[in-house]
């Protein structure tokens, strides 16, 4: 796999008429087509039907996958995306996502979209208000296909996929309805992560797919450490520490034993006070998170992945605020390899040159990691090596702009 080259094909955003504030103009009375997500013209003001010209762009875009897919009539397809946390901004829409749906020709009926729950306190933590929160986005009828929890009620619905031997780790507890489709399309966000530095195809795989027990053994390695002198003794993170791990007395203090790993005291901290100690688990996460990947791939039937490179926020869209993106929108890439895609998404990147809005406007030079600049103690480079290591890709590519 190491001496392959994947094809990744490359769509500029400004092919697609991206604007200044990083979405597509979806609203027109001209040149419109119809999807069978939103057939209803009566909808249009709210959820309007697809622009020709965006149609027939991203058609060229996906043309090579769209040949290659041979579905049968009874064909289920997944599409894994993530529909956004409650206030956040930056995940990929429903209009994105239609335009991928039609794009791939994607039958009517048989589709749906899907997503697991998470371990955070919060609307994606059981199936119900999940679903609620997507319909609440706009994903699910009239605007797209149904959109289903792949991890049931509280995340329990799972499968186990055994992992080869030598790779020495359990099997991997995956969501059930992600190896019982017939064939997956991934879309994802490219976007920062404060625990894997960037998320894209692998991370929508690792931890994305994995079922709450799955999530939990990949971040049972990541223990957080509190800095005593930046602590207030606020309490906000003891508040919303899901598994009482937390103490504040004068400062806060961790149980190691009780913590899973979830990372939201380093979200909700207001001093900065909780990092995680790197030098020993970052190793161990992304592994974990790259064998999951792994185990999806071995399992499910995955025709393409399709990362969008805009509104590239510095932390993913499990975040209620988004923040100033860290560069301008760079386009929307595609190809069959995780691996390639995720490489090239986070080479153009770093290779664009953030605008004064960015938080990381001062690492201009062309190859500075954008994502370490915003979280340094960060290596996301790793996810991609551990990824072609288990054989589901390969980080050499070659970019087709389309
Ligand atoms: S201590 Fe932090 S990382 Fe550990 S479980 Fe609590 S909130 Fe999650
Ligand atoms: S949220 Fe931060 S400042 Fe507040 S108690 Fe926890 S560690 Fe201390």
């Amino acid at each position: 796999m190491k001496n392959r080259v994947s094809k990744v094909f490359y769509l500029k955003a400004e092919k697609l008429g991206y604007g200044k504030d990083g979405f597509l103009d979806e609203h027109s009375n001209s040149s419109e087509t119809q999807t069978g997500a939103s057939r209803n013209t009566s909808e249009k003001a709210a959820h309007p039907v697809l622009k020709r010209g965006h149609t027939e762009t991203i058609e060229r875009l996906l043309a090579p996958f769209r040949s290659s897919m041979n579905l049968s009539d009874t064909d289920q397809t997944a599409v894994k995306f993530h529909p956004g946390e409650e206030g956040n901004t930056s995940y990929v829409t429903p209009y994105e996502t239609n335009l991928v749906i039609k794009g791939l020709d994607l039958p009517e009926g048989r589709t749906f979209l899907t997503d697991t729950t998470v371990l955070y306190p919060g609307r994606r933590m059981n199936a119900v208000d999940y679903t609620q929160l997507a319909h609440e986005h706009g994903f699910g009828p009239p605007n797209t296909p149904p959109f289903l929890v792949a991890d049931g009620l509280r995340g329990t619905d799972e499968v186990e996929v055994s992992l080869p031997e030598k790779w020495n780790l359990p099997p991997a507890r995956l969501a059930q309805l992600i190896p019982a489709a017939d064939n997956m399309v991934v879309i994802s966000h490219f976007k920062g992560h404060l625990l894997s530095s960037f998320g894209g195809a692998l991370k929508n795989l690792g931890m994305g797919c994995a079922s709450r027990g799955g999530k939990l053994f990949q971040h049972s390695s990541v223990k957080p450490r509190i800095k005593k002198s930046k602590c207030i003794a606020c309490g906000v993170c003891a508040q919303h520490c899901p598994a009482d791990a937390i103490l504040v007395e004068d400062t806060a203090h961790l149980d190691k034993e009780k913590c899973i790993g979830c990372g939201e005291c380093l979200q909700r901290c207001p001093t900065s006070a909780i990092g995680v100690s790197w030098n020993q688990e970052k190793d161990v996460f992304m592994k974990r998170m790259s064998a999951y990947a792994a185990a999806v791939v071995r399992s499910t039937q995955v025709s393409v992945y399709i990362n969008f490179i805009v509104r590239v926020a510095p932390d993913c869209d499990c975040m209620k605020d988004t923040g100033a993106f860290l560069v301008n929108d760079i386009g929307i890439v595609a190809s069959t390899d995780p691996v390639a895609i995720d490489t090239a998404s986070l080479h153009l990147v770093n290779n664009a040159t953030p605008p004064p809005s960015s938080p990381v406007a001062q690492q201009a030079n062309p190859g500075v990691d954008k994502f370490i600049a915003y979280h340094p103690s960060t290596k996301g480079e790793l996810v991609l090596e551990y990824a072609e290591h288990f054989g589901i890709g390969t980080r050499k590519y070659e970019l087709i702009e389309v």
